[in-house]
């Protein structure tokens, strides 16, 4: 079964208004004879609605970083999945390693932020990924296991149908350290083998698994070409656009 590419950006809490509007219009520029992959762009909440507004029209699309599961609230700093939308994204990103190791989100509010995202249409990409000491310990199948199952024992097979999977080691993330494609091809048939006994293989094979990690112009040709890899979550080397545009040519 062959799965669309999809490479994302993740720009974090990096790039001005004015930032997202060029880059948005130069990668437009950019990207369309060179590359075949889908695109999505993950800005900063508040540049969402200008980039949006560049990409109005074309095949490129827009998400947010994060969201909150209630609809609307006395929730101070928080972002519903409905405003997501009302600002133009079409993608959330759920469960990112910053989110659960820099600011403490447990696996239990990971699960609620997939079903407000689902409820409300969005696509979520739904981030597991293990510790260096998780993998020195040989436990790095068992830890994303953990992960996966706490959400995945709260959705149903429709609801699978509309996630992407991120797998993300942490110890990949903004380190310049990048698991081997070996590593990664692993660890994406484990991620597809829980999906599989929980929801069958056929809907298994067709959920898209992305690699995110210090991916990079010198090493997303490597990755990209494994039928097991989906696409990439890219964070540093999408913050400059031809960079990005080269990371996103290197999808078969
Ligand atoms: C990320 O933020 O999801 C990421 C993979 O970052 P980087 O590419 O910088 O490692």
């Amino acid at each position: 079964m062959s799965r669309a590419k999809l490479v994302a950006a993740n720009w974090k809490m990096q790039k001005s208004i004015a930032g997202a509007r060029s880059f948005s219009e130069r990668l437009v520029a950019g990207a369309a004879d060179d590359v075949a992959c889908e695109i999505v762009l993950f800005p900063p909440f508040f540049a969402l609605p200008f980039a949006a507004e560049k990409l109005k029209g074309t095949s490129i699309a827009v998400g947010a970083q994060d969201l909150f599961w209630e609809k609307e609230g006395a929730y101070t700093g928080e972002i519903s999945a409905g405003m997501i939308v009302e600002a133009g994204g079409t993608f959330v990103i759920v469960g990112h390693s910053e989110r659960r190791h820099v600011i403490g989100e447990t696996n239990e509010v990971i699960a609620k932020k997939l079903k407000a995202a689902i409820e409300a249409g969005l696509t979520p990409v739904f981030c597991v990924g293990e510790k260096i000491s998780h993998r020195e310990a040989g436990e790095a199948e068992q830890f994303v296991g953990e992960q996966l199952e706490s959400a995945l024992s709260q959705l149903s097979a429709s609801d699978l149908e509309r996630i992407i999977i991120a797998y993300e080691p942490v110890w990949a993330i903004g380190t310049g350290k990048t698991a081997t494609p070996e590593d990664a091809v692993e660890m994406h048939r484990f991620i597809r083998g829980c999906l599989s006994s929980r929801f069958g293989s056929d809907l298994s094979e067709r959920t898209r698994i992305l690699y995110g990690g210090s991916v990079k112009p010198e090493n997303a040709a490597d990755l990209l070409r494994e039928k097991e890899i989906d696409g990439a979550l890219v964070g540093g080397a999408s913050l400059d656009v031809d960079s990005f545009i080269e990371i996103a040519s290197a999808a078969p």
